[in-house]
């Protein structure tokens, strides 16, 4: 095994989150800094990379400009540099394309020398006072480290024996081509995937299936709430203000808000609605679809050459036969499998999720001297925003300057429109230490140690 130098900080996983952070750090020279990506290249969510599809939030909402609009890998010198900022503005686009996005993020990544592709981390160990990251035949040292790894995609349990080429993840869509021409195939799932894959589905006319299956548990399909109050929701004084909260009143508000994040893009729902017309009124041809809202899939068994699936309802159980099943059914956060002889050391909320401090770092054994900090895991205490890209720089200026320890970039926050219910004053500029003011009290006195 062949031994990397010493770094300040290690991020394992290069998205968007970890490309925030490298590029945030581009500049500071006191931290010297590696991130390891386990793909060849960068990409993001490649399975569901579809033409047409766009970004679901502003695209200023960038790696960095909300922090530090002058860092050399905005969006807007992107565009300057690769020579398309007038088209850009002419095209006035209401929102940008995925793809292009992603071309983005490769073009960030790919002027980050911290950056070390094909590194897939198998294993990190604490030992000697530092962490020891096991990629691919090389161990890397590292006094911090940041986790940006992802969710993996998640089926239902109950589900998992239909999986393989007849029933799969919707993250695998693009990856497996599959030929659907003349199938039928069942859209499990009513969020912002079910919809891009119904509607492309939908689409692909007579290249596509004979007949889709849109399954959602929610009553009907819902719209993203993209409403001004709850674009508050995407503010870093909501977010500290949601931190400032008791677990009971963030569990329920969560719940109340759960449509500013996890709804559909009213625009797609109107392409649906219209694709949908244009199938019953216009076309010529023999295609059809049926839509299925208010229906949980409780069970799916091989059936010959397709699926049998088991829909209930409130108060009764419906039968239906696919070829093919997309399930468009989330992810999962937690700590990964790679931090497997940590997980007895990190601390623990009454709920069993991991204790996550206002810094974003883990309340752990060895946090006094080494820090592990976490993106995307941080829902159930920052609320709605936290896994989307809205706060992402944000949460990555309180990483660099935890690591600094000292206020590197300025993360105060300013008072809202908005008098919340019992919200502390705005923020101070430095929230870097585990004692900080919005590190709340009563989660450090009912933390326990995992076995
Ligand atoms: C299809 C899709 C579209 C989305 N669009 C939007 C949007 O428009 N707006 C918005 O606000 N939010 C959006 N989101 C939500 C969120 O912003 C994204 O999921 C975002 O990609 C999260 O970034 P991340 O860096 O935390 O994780 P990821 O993007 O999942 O990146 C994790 C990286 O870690 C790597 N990795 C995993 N394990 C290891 C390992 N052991 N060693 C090394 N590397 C590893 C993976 O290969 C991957 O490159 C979208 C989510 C999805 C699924």
């Amino acid at each position: 095994m062949k031994h990397d130098a010493l770094y300040d900080v290690v991020g394992i996983g290069v998205g968007p989150a970890n490309l925030s952070l490298a590029a945030l750090l581009h500049p500071v020279a006191q931290v010297n800094a590696l991130f390891l990506e386990a793909r060849d290249d960068f990409a993001w969510h490649p399975g569901l990379l579809m033409n047409g599809s766009t970004l679901q939030s502003s695209y200023l909402k960038d790696l960095v400009s909300l922090v530090d609009p002058c860092n050399p890998f905005s969006f807007f010198n992107f565009l300057v540099k690769n020579r398309r900022v007038y088209r850009f503005l002419v095209a006035d686009q209401s929102a940008v394309s995925r793809q292009e996005y992603a071309a983005y993020y490769r073009w960030a990544a790919k002027g980050l020398a911290s950056v070390r592709f094909a590194a897939p981390v198998r294993s990190v160990r604490h030992e000697g006072g530092v962490f020891a990251i096991d990629s691919g035949g090389v161990t890397v040292r590292s006094r911090h480290l940041v986790i940006g790894s992802g969710a993996p995609a998640w089926v239902p349990p109950h589900l998992a024996n239909v999986l393989g080429p007849k029933a799969f993840h919707a993250a695998e869509f693009l990856s497996r081509e599959p030929d659907l021409k003349g199938k039928v195939v069942a859209v499990v799932g009513g969020g912002q995937t079910g919809a891009e894959i119904a509607y492309r589905l939908l689409r692909s006319k007579e290249h596509g299936p004979k007949r889709i299956l849109w399954i959602s548990r929610r009553a009907n399909f819902i719209p993203l709430d993209e409403s001004p109050f709850a674009n508050e929701y995407f503010t870093p004084r909501y977010a500290d203000y949601f931190y400032s909260l008791p677990a009971r009143s963030r569990e329920s508000l969560l719940d109340q808000q759960r449509f500013a994040s996890d709804g559909v893009s009213e625009t797609l729902l109107r392409q649906i609605y219209q694709c949908l017309y244009e199938l019953d009124f216009v076309d010529q041809d023999d295609r059809g679809y049926e839509l299925l809202p208010g229906r949980e899939l409780v069970a799916a068994h091989p059936d010959g050459d397709g699926l049998r699936l088991k829909l209930a309802t409130d108060h009764a159980t419906e039968e239906c036969r696919a070829d093919v099943a997309v399930f468009c059914t989330g992810y999962k956060s937690g700590l990964p499998d790679y931090l497997a002889s940590l997980k007895g050391l990190i601390d623990y909320s009454e709920s069993g999720v991991p204790v996550v401090r206002s810094d974003f770092s883990l309340s752990w054994a060895k946090e006094s001297t080494n820090r592990i900090f976490v993106h995307g895991m941080s829902r159930g205490v920052r609320g709605v925003a936290e896994p989307n890209l809205g706060l992402m720089s944000w949460r990555s200026a309180h990483i660099v300057n935890a690591l600094c320890g000292r206020p590197y970039y300025d993360i105060a926050t300013v008072a809202g429109p908005v008098s919340w219910p019992n919200c502390p004053a705005p923020s101070a500029a430095f929230v870097g230490q585990p004692a900080s003011p919005f590190t709340r009290l009563d989660e450090l006195t009912t933390v326990r140690r995992a076995a």
